[in-house]
């Protein structure tokens, strides 16, 4: 993992997959390439600073682990301890923890992601992730801003982000009100793309936003339950093909989010033959995304997929 080069200086090169978490909404947006495209298309009509390294070197972020000591713009960070990069490191499965502050505070959290791992492998029958996952923890939100302006000048501010080039994906985030929500949805995108070639832009959303909440309340306590409850009741339901269709995360807004959470609920907890197409859509996913449309799939062999969608959360009772 973490080559020898440019540990202290840094990533010029750009992300090739971006989670952040969104400012205005409660649920964080995410990493996908699309993004990417319009990073870059911006910075080439000149909205968005350039690197602030000299050029592109490849393979960078690979060399990972930024380190927070050294860092001039980041001299409010806590120190560690001498010979140490960071205040806190911890290593928990493919999740390696790097914190500027004791990671004893946020210990059930912790526990929760290193659960996330095996939640996915049983729930999505994906197998586990194949490189480590770099996890950047800050105290306070000037220092993250400081270190993002540093090592990722060209990614807009977002209150959590995941990236990702050729070498392990790394999850950034400070603590506030939202520290745990948006831990668990950008490890949940770190997991799975460290696994899977790629996901539909909604799937990969929606499945993020289902294992966003606690452990305890992804199957019957999030907020968005009744929310469908009462939309499934008032009517009709926005169908799946209007998610599929949307390819660019400008596309995805409040209602979008809570819908690709709702198709996640209904394939995870609807029948059992939806789950089976799910898992079986998500392995197809490992090399490349399926050609026929889950939505496609879904239809095909449930003639009556949209009632059946409706009626989940017509009668769904935790
Ligand atoms: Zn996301």
């Amino acid at each position: 993992m973490a080559g020898k080069r440019d540990q202290h200086s840094l990533p010029p090169s750009m992300p090739n997959k971006l989670g952040v978490a969104r400012e205005a909404f409660r649920a964080p947006l995410c990493s996908r390439r699309a993004l990417l495209r319009r990073i870059l298309h911006a910075a080439a009509i000149g909205r968005v600073a350039p690197w602030a390294g000299g050029g592109r070197v490849f393979g960078a972020l690979s060399s990972l682990a930024p380190p927070l000591l050294g860092a001039t713009a980041l001299a409010n960070a806590r120190p560690a301890a001498a010979g140490q990069r960071w205040f806190d490191e911890r290593i928990e499965g493919p999740l390696h923890v790097h914190a500027d502050f004791s990671l004893a505070v946020c210990a059930p959290l912790l526990d929760e992601l290193i659960h996330l791992q095996d939640d996915l492998c049983k729930v999505l029958e994906v197998p586990p992730a194949k490189e480590p996952i770099h996890l950047f923890l800050f105290e306070r939100k000037p220092v993250y801003i400081a270190y993002l302006r540093q090592y990722f000048p060209r990614v807009p501010y977002r209150r959590a982000l995941y990236v990702k080039e050729r070498g392990p994906g790394m999850v950034l985030a400070f603590r506030n009100a939202e520290f745990d929500v948006d831990l668990r949805h950008e490890t949940t995108h770190a997991l799975l793309h460290s696994a899977l070639a790629e996901l539909p832009l909604w799937l990969d959303e929606g499945i993020a936003e289902y294992f966003e909440v606690s452990r305890d309340q992804r199957v019957g306590g999030n907020p968005y339950l009744n929310q469908m409850k009462w939309q499934a009741w008032v009517g009709p339901l926005p169908q799946l093909e209007d998610l599929e269709a949307i390819k660019d995360l400008s596309g995805m807004g409040r209602v979008e989010y809570r819908l690709a959470w709702a198709w996640t609920h209904f394939l995870l907890h609807g029948p059992a033959a939806l789950r089976a197409e799910l898992i079986r859509f998500v392995a197809d996913a490992r090399g490349m995304v399926p050609s026929e449309s889950l939505g496609a799939r879904l239809l095909r062999r449930f003639p009556d997929r949209d009632e059946l969608f409706a009626n989940h959360f017509k009668q769904f009772q935790v």
